[in-house]
């Protein structure tokens, strides 16, 4: 049976992850964060200690896997549960540098492959519409101005104990969005059949109509 794949892709901090969940609970479709496998990897690389020219033997090794408990997923190094480790902005500048080297992508590419074949999804990254899922019955690239962008991350450090300034929370988000767009393989870029949705001037269910409206006069 053939899958439905929509594919959402976009700068960090759009987000792409909130929206993504929202709609695929609507949808009932399985929501997949490849995000997440990048800075898993980017934490096993960190915790080892590898260097960049051993990163493809050690990766054998590594184990990265995605389970769904009750539709939410969770990322695995082996046995162990990562997804709350991961969430660092010492592991989201990390993953950035590691994703940008092809022996981590080409390991990443078959699993989120199968993930798409064997499932109906959203899956959300940086290439998914433009090198993943070529085919994608839906893309859509979804975006934001960086200074809203560091607005709304801001706004969800706030509450925890060591949240950055503003400014410096702005300038990771500039620097990230340069070596995403930047880096050789698979960069972050729109994908020509994609349709753009902005969200800075939209709150979240406005974004997530904006995106079921996509899908629809899509897919019906
Ligand atoms: O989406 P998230 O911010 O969790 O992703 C962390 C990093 O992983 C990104 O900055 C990007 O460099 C990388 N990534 C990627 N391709 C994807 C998803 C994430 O290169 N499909």
């Amino acid at each position: 049976m053939k899958t439905i794949n929509i594919a959402i892709d976009g700068p960090a901090g759009a987000g792409k992850s909130t929206i993504a969940k929202m709609v695929s609970a609507r949808l009932g479709y399985i929501y997949v964060d490849t995000g997440a496998l990048y800075r898993a990897v980017a934490l096993y690389i960190t915790e080892n200690n590898i260097a960049d020219e051993d990163i493809e033997k050690a990766l054998a090794g590594a184990d990265v896997s995605l389970r769904f408990v009750d539709g939410a997923q969770r990322v695995f190094l082996g046995d162990r549960d990562v997804s709350d480790l991961i969430r660092t902005p010492a592991i989201s500048m990390a993953a950035s540098r590691t994703s940008a080297i092809p022996a981590v992508r080409a390991y990443l590419f078959e699993t989120q492959q199968k993930i798409a074949r064997e499932n109906n999804i959203i899956m959300d990254g940086r290439d998914i519409g433009t090198v993943v899922l070529p085919n994608a019955d839906v893309k859509i690239f979804l975006t934001a101005s960086a200074e809203e962008r560091a607005n709304r991350r801001y706004k969800e450090l706030a509450e925890k104990p060591d949240c950055p300034p503003y400014d410096e929370i702005l300038q990771d988000i500039i620097k990230r969005d340069y070596a995403d767009m930047h880096r050789e393989i698979s960069p972050l870029k729109q994908a020509e059949d994609a349709v753009l949705v902005d969200t800075t001037t939209l709150n979240l269910e406005e974004s997530a109509e904006a995106i079921v409206k996509v899908i629809e006069s899509k897919i019906g």
